[in-house]
């Protein structure tokens, strides 16, 4: 057998166990249609694109428009971004990646220049926030929870009834398989920050409405601009549009790189849509595989 051949076959073999992997880690046990019979007990072996949406967002929240190095860095984080070349490197996983590093194009550079000191000052600003009608009903003001320096953002909805009664994010179902879904790429929920589109819940979880959201994403756009994450996963439609002021279907835009003021952005499905619709785990894994690796590609 030729080594090209051996070679395919062994990244044929790399990416089935990528993806039963997934599936293990997200409890499904059987893999069902083509590979129906196809069980996820194998123990597999660790492994460790762009369209800019126009940013009203800005002048909302007065933050600086720099145009080269930017971000939080010339406040308190160092450079932000240092592009390089398509080398073999330390993944963020403190492991070398295992394959070419994907990255043809250099990384976006951070647009956005935070005037907040802290992720608490903005939650100091939210305060008990009456600003819209979401408030009537809430229990807890859920603003966000994780990393402050995470490389990695998550950005829900909304708050559902679990994290309305605990004050934290993806706490209920949903949250457990968000949980594995962050697990399968090699990170944990700590590592990570995850936080929602309006902080307050909506009753009978309902989809946030404009006005609703409209008075509560700046404060999502500064936790954003404060953190100055690689990759801002969102999950699900309102998510997506909120960022990307898109009107675009999530069938559409899923695992197509997306930007937010120089963040890449990756649009996925909500993991309370995936409970109940599993079979498109499959979809999701592969955006997230996207997200995984380009992490692994960069160089800080
Ligand atoms: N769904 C969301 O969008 N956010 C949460 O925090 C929980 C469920």
């Amino acid at each position: 057998m030729s080594k090209e051949i051996i070679g395919e076959l062994a990244e044929l073999a790399r990416q089935l166990e990528d993806q039963l992997k997934f599936y293990r880690e997200i409890g499904i046990s059987d893999i069902g249609g083509a590979g129906a019979g196809v069980k996820t007990e194998v123990a597999p072996a660790a492994h460790p694109g762009v369209d800019s949406p126009s940013n009203p967002v800005q002048d909302a929240l007065r933050l600086d428009p720099a145009t080269a190095t930017a971000g939080r860095g010339a406040v308190d984080k160092g450079q932000i971004s240092t592009p390089g070349a398509d080398v073999e490197q330390s993944s963020l996983f403190g492991e070398q990646a295992a394959r070419p590093a994907y990255r043809s194009t250099p990384s976006p550079v951070p647009i956005l220049r935070s005037n907040d000191q802290s992720l608490e000052a903005i939650r100091l600003d939210i305060g008990d926030c009456v600003r819209c009608k979401l408030h009537v009903a809430r229990t807890n003001i859920v603003f966000g929870e994780g990393n402050p320096q995470a490389k990695l953002v998550f950005v829900g909805e909304g708050p559902g009834a679990d994290e309305d009664a605990s004050g934290r994010p993806f706490v209920g179902r949903a949250g457990q398989l968000l949980n594995k879904i962050i697990e399968a790429i090699g990170l944990r929920r700590e590592d990570v920050y995850i936080c929602n589109v309006v902080k307050c819940r909506p009753p009978g979880n309902r989809t946030p409405e404009r006005d609703e959201v409209a008075t509560c994403e700046p404060f999502l756009f500064r936790q954003l601009a404060y953190i100055q994450p690689k990759v801002i996963v969102v999950l699900g439609l309102p998510a997506f549009q909120c960022l990307l002021k898109s009107k675009d279907s999530m069938s559409r835009s899923r695992g197509q790189w997306r930007e937010w003021n120089g963040i890449k952005v990756m649009p996925t499905f909500h993991p309370a849509y995936l409970l109940r619709s599993p079979e498109k785990k499959r979809e999701t894994w592969e955006d997230m595989k996207k997200v995984r690796d380009y992490l692994a590609s960069l160089t800080d």
